[in-house]
């Protein structure tokens, strides 16, 4: 996504002109992300520092960067927690295994699974207890998609990633099967991934709308309603960020050239040459002080007409976990 799309309008638009932004809403912090940062937060208040966490709290440098200066110790593996220390599981979920190494070891652990991501978690236990084998639709090597295997015995759970996969499944015809799907997918490719697992296995079941979160379909739609505007799109998230990713992708394959960038400092001011309308939106694990930053940025670079874009409101809030409610 950061090279230019080969479908994209040549650039001619004036550039001593100033430079209209496309902010679209909605953008940035989920109610899982929010939740996940105010428990890690909260335990630090609460137990006093260190707090350890387990994996990135969620896929953004800055927020990590900014817990990790209040006193959270970041770590990959349970191992390296000590024992006597709280730690948090991230957003995206653990396998099963992880909090039953916590209590056999005695560790007090909070768990930050997004409440949406639980939800596919306890529907793969119910497929599985109905006798259904899952193909489970997601990106290879995520923690969402870790977690969520970890929730049923191996060999109960087969991955799909692309179309092409399901062409190749090896399931008789017959076979009692389930889908569920990660929840910060594409929803045009997870459509075309359902449509084809439907139409080789009519006798499989799944949830009434894929388990697209959201957040994840509403950012999406938000990139959709602008992208044929703007002459680049800005993303802020993580490379490792699947909602973030994802974004970029909706905005090239409408033929707008897009930017995945973690800070203001990313934007390369070559990158506006040429350009008139810019289109700026921020995955769900990035916060709106990034988004105030990246226009800082332009502003530095070119005088900036702002102009929020926005599509549907979110008043979607997770209750904290029992341990840390007031
Ligand atoms: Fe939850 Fe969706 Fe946010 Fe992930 S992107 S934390 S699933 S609301």
């Amino acid at each position: 996504m950061t090279q230019p799309s080969t479908l994209a309008p040549a650039r001619t638009a004036d550039t001593r002109l100033p430079l209209k932004v496309l902010i679209a809403a909605p953008r940035g912090f989920c109610a899982g992300v929010d939740r996940a940062i105010e428990i890690v937060e909260r335990a630090l208040t609460r137990y006093g520092a260190p707090v350890y966490v387990r994996h990135e709290i969620v896929h953004n440098a800055f927020v990590v960067d900014t817990l990790r200066e209040k006193g959270a110790v970041f770590v990959d593996e349970l191992d390296e927690v000590p024992d006597g220390v709280p730690v948090v599981f991230s957003a995206h979920g653990v396998p099963k295994a992880v909090p039953a190494n916590a209590e056999d070891r005695g560790l007090d652990y909070l768990d930050a699974t997004c409440p949406l991501v639980s939800k596919v978690h306890r529907q793969a236990e119910r497929q599985v207890e109905a006798g259904r084998h899952i193909l489970f639709i997601g990106h290879r090597g995520h923690p969402e998609v870790i977690g969520t295997f970890g929730q049923v015995p191996d060999g109960c759970m087969t991955l799909v990633e692309t179309v092409e996969d399901v062409a190749s499944l090896s399931f008789d015809d017959d076979a009692p099967l389930a889908f569920l799907t990660q929840t910060t997918l594409s929803v045009d490719d997870t459509n075309a991934i359902v449509e084809a697992l439907r139409a080789r296995f009519p006798q499989i079941v799944g949830p009434k709308a894929e388990d697209i979160c959201y957040a994840t379909s509403n950012r999406q739609a938000a990139v959709k309603a602008i992208a044929a505007k703007v002459d680049l799109m800005l993303v802020i998230g993580a490379t490792n960020s699947s909602n973030s990713v994802r974004l970029a992708e909706v905005a090239e394959r409408m033929g707008t050239d897009a930017r995945l960038i973690q800070r203001g400092a990313d934007i390369d001011p070559a990158w506006l040459d040429g350009v008139g309308t810019i289109g700026l939106t921020a995955g769900a694990s990035a916060p709106e002080v990034l988004v105030r930053e990246v226009i800082d940025r332009l502003n530095a670079l070119r005088e900036v007409e702002e102009d929020v874009v926005t599509t549907a409101e979110e008043h979607i809030t997770f209750k904290l976990p029992r341990q840390l409610a007031d």
